[in-house]
């Protein structure tokens, strides 16, 4: 998804569907892409700078933090970010980015390439503990097994593995 400054002109909006599966998923993620992701953005220039802003929404599937299992799961979230031209002084040090200015993007030439910001947006709105549903009973501590298909037969209030070991060695003190 390249845009062309020359094309932004008093202001553009663009709007469509992303295909996610272009982009590389962070190391260990365990989501995965059921749509592409969804945009309406509005792209203006502000002097030098230019602006990027709209909503954005995807269907994922995650994998629910109690119940282990696979879930969709759908992020909107909204686009803001401004980016500054690089204006690269030749043989210039680079400048280390003070903490407050982690949020500039820089440009350089005469196109940006929207499509990493969105797929960047879409990936930060992802809960880092998402549940299936609020009232997911989880798995056995026991057993393992699934207790919103089934209850287990295991006596579970203070009688997992741990527990009994953890009562035994405060016993003993
Ligand atoms: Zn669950
Ligand atoms: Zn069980």
């Amino acid at each position: 998804m390249i845009i062309k400054l020359y094309d932004i002109g008093e202001g553009i909006s663009v709007s469509g569907a992303l295909d996610a599966s272009t982009f590389k998923r962070p190391e260990d993620s365990d989501f995965s892409f059921l749509s592409p992701i969804d945009y309406e953005l509005k792209i203006e220039k502000a002097g030098n700078s230019v602006w990027i802003h709209g909503p954005l929404r995807a269907a994922l599937s995650l994998v629910c933090a109690r119940c282990l299992e696979p879930f969709t799961f759908s992020v909107a979230s909204v686009l803001d970010i401004e980016l500054l031209p690089r204006t690269a002084a030749p043989g210039a040090p680079e400048v280390e980015l003070k903490p407050e200015e982690l949020d500039t993007y820089y440009f350089e030439g005469e196109e940006i390439d929207i499509g990493p910001y969105i797929f960047e947006e879409i990936v930060l709105n992802i809960p880092i503990k998402a549940l299936c549903s609020e009232s997911c009973k989880g798995i056995c501590p026991v057993c393992g097994a699934n207790l919103n298909i089934a209850d287990c037969a295991c006596e579970k209030a203070g009688s997992t593995i741990l527990t009994e070991k953890l009562k035994a060695f405060l016993k003993d003190r």
